[in-house]
């Protein structure tokens, strides 16, 4: 059995965070976790409702970037592992008011890494993206560990922001850290604000699905459990001071990824809507995550086709869940 006994989980409330949590308290009857989550728009704890009676699971509602309440909640907790998912994560917010961005993700990383290591924690595990890499041309190379940081969206430069500070934990304090870098990210439990829920949720809905620009620009994409177990494995077995991709092998046009939408959800193609690009908006994205297969043993399990249909079809079973967040309800509740 694993020397990991409890984690402390961050962003636990949000997509990636919310599916996490769920996967290791599943994989294994031995683990316990907490979960810190500031409960922002992204937050909501309908995400986890079914934990409510789970003993091995806790919920605690702080900020990351609140460096006294961060420091003493570590100190106290006798944690084996952090694990650092929250993140302001929207593209569109960061370019109206970066602020959040950098309080949360740059500060709230450095308060977590000081933390860590004044209480001892023997593994810091950062959740970073790809698009700290910056932006491919049709016919670039995949992304690897080695690409240049050249971020190019403020929610990208403050993840490049957060990754320097892992690193220089590494060099300078010796720290046990993980970074991780993955692709985009579909499947349950995502605020309708991000591409696939938003066009899914609005395409059974009867509503227009706004396509930035052209449409043509190029995502990888990768189903969440495939992440989580990614994240897994460079928690378990990632060699300190490293930096693991991970990715689907999926790349799409965002074109083709809104049709394969309306084809599932049975609706016309008369619901896609042109709209004046994002400013600055990255043209590709591909991960190369060799690595992670040859050192972490890692594969993706999960294809973009299947993926994606079992994604339309959680959504359809999930009306009550996209109710409360498009209606701002599941905001009025604690935990
Ligand atoms: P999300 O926006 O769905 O969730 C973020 C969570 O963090 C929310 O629960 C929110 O309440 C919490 N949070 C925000 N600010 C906080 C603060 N100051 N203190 C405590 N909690 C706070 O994001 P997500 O899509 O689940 O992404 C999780 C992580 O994975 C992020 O670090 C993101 O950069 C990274 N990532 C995401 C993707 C993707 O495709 N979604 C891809 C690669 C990496």
């Amino acid at each position: 059995s694993s020397s990991i006994k409890r984690i402390l989980v961050t962003g636990g409330c949000g997509f990636i965070g919310a599916n996490f949590v769920r996967m290791e308290l599943e994989q294994d009857p031995g683990l316990s976790i907490t979960n810190l989550d500031a409960l922002t728009y992204a937050g909501n704890p309908d995400n986890l409702a079914d934990l409510a009676a789970e003993p091995r699971y806790r919920f605690v509602k702080g900020d990351v970037a609140d460096r006294p309440f961060i420091m003493k909640l570590v100190a106290e907790g006798g944690f084996d592992a952090l694990v650092h998912f929250a993140a302001e994560s929207h593209v569109d917010r960061s370019i109206e008011d970066a602020t959040p961005f950098l309080r949360t993700n740059v500060i709230g990383t450095q308060n977590l890494l000081d933390a860590a290591r004044a209480a001892k924690v023997p593994r810091y595990v950062q959740v970073s993206t790809d698009e700290v890499y910056g932006t491919l041309g049709p016919d670039d190379p995949a992304f690897t560990e080695d690409t240049p940081l050249t971020p190019n969206s403020p929610y990208s430069a403050s993840k490049a922001g957060a990754d320097l500070l892992v690193r220089a934990a590494f060099h300078t304090h010796g720290m046990n850290v993980v970074t991780t870098r993955c692709s985009n990210n579909y499947g349950p439990y995502q605020f309708p604000e991000k591409l696939i829920p938003l066009f899914v949720t609005n395409a059974l809905a009867d509503i227009p699905l706004p396509v930035y620009g052209d449409g043509k620009q190029v995502r990888d994409w990768i189903h969440v459990l495939d992440h989580c177990r990614g994240v897994d494995a460079a928690l378990r077995k990632g060699i300190s001071g490293e930096v693991y991709n991970f990715g689907g092998r999926s790349e799409r046009y965002n074109m083709d990824v809104t049709k394969a939408v309306l084809q599932l959800t049975g609706k016309p193609d008369t619901l896609i809507r042109y709209v004046t690009d994002r400013p600055g908006h990255d043209r590709r994205y591909a991960v190369d995550c060799a690595k992670a297969e040859s050192e972490l043993g890692w594969t993706q399990t999960v294809t973009f086709e299947k993926g994606l249909a079992d994604t339309v079809a959680w959504y359809k079973a999930n009306a009550a869940w996209v109710d409360r967040v498009k209606s701002g309800a599941y905001r009025n509740q604690e935990a």
